[in-house]
Parts: C-alpha cells; sequence; structure tokens
C-alpha cells in the first residue's frame, strides 16, 4: 500500500479537498505534474485542467480546476485555485449555459466585449462539459 501524503485544494469560495491521498496528477503550467509522498518540494502556477487523485483507500477522484498554484512539499500539497470543483459536483446545465453565454459574446463582436474574458469562460465551460461527461 502506497504511504500517504496529504492534499489541500482551497479556492476564495472553499476548501474543496482536505484529505489524505496516495498520490496526484495535475496541471502544471509547465506541463502534467506527478506526486507521490516524499516528492521534493516544487511551486508551480496551473492551467485550467484537472487534478486526479487516488485517496487514501485508492479510488480515483477527479477535480476541475481553474487556473492558480500548487506547492509540492515532501508531506503536502496544497492547491491554491481561482476556482475548483469535484467531478460529481459539476453542474453540467450551468457549464452549458455559461458556453452558450461565451460563444454568444465571442460572436456578437460588440465593441465593449472583453474578448479574452469570453475565451476564458468558454475555455472553462468546454473543460466542465468534457469532465461532467466522462463515463
Ligand atoms: P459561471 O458563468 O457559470 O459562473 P464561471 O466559469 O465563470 O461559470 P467560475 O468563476 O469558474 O465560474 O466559478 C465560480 C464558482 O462557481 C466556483 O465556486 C465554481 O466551483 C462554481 N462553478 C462554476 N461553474 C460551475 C459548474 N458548471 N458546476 C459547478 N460549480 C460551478
Amino acid at each position: 500500500m502506497a504511504d500517504k501524503f496529504f492534499l489541500e485544494v482551497v479556492t476564495p469560495q472553499k476548501a474543496v479537498v482536505s484529505e489524505a491521498i496516495q498520490s496526484i496528477s495535475a496541471p502544471g503550467s509547465e506541463g502534467e505534474f506527478c506526486a507521490l509522498k516524499g516528492h521534493t518540494t516544487f511551486l508551480t502556477s496551473l492551467k485550467i485542467g484537472s487534478i486526479r487523485y487516488k485517496d487514501a483507500a485508492g479510488n480515483e477522484r477527479m477535480l476541475f480546476v481553474n487556473g492558480g498554484f500548487a506547492e509540492v512539499l515532501p508531506n503536502k500539497v496544497t492547491i491554491l485555485a481561482e476556482s475548483a470543483e469535484r467531478r460529481k459536483d459539476i453542474d453540467l446545465t450551468r457549464a452549458k449555459e455559461a458556453q452558450a453565454r461565451a460563444e454568444r459574446r465571442l460572436s456578437d463582436k460588440a465593441a465593449d466585449t472583453d474578448i479574452v474574458r469570453a475565451q476564458a469562460a468558454l475555455h472553462r465551460a468546454i473543460f466542465r462539459i468534457k469532465m461532467a461527461e466522462i463515463r
């Protein structure tokens, strides 16, 4: 049985995860990284993507993460994210509405549209939909 270490995933709204885990992979901005207990210390920013980890009982878990930072210590991984939610908590209808809203903004081409913001919203929505639809 793998050695356990600790995972905390925190957003400005809530603590999403706080539990002992066996392993984790996350979307670092320089590329996907994996960690087990005892990993050397490092700090990285995160892209939009999925965090996958094995909980203490060995169950595979998945979270959506909307950028942020990860601090990896030998005994603990801390993730500070702009927003994050467990795959099972993704509201598919809400994500589809967010996608439609962002697509409308991008196609309307109104002078006051913040294109970068709309593209980021679209990227989040598409990623959430993909994750929610994984079976
Ligand atoms: P929306 O326009 O629907 O608010 P968003 O991408 O702008 O989407 P975020 O800023 O990423 O939303 O997140 C704000 C809060 O709402 C966070 O707590 C996040 O976990 C939650 N959230 C956003 N979209 C969803 C969703 N589809 N299902 C569950 N929670 C969501």
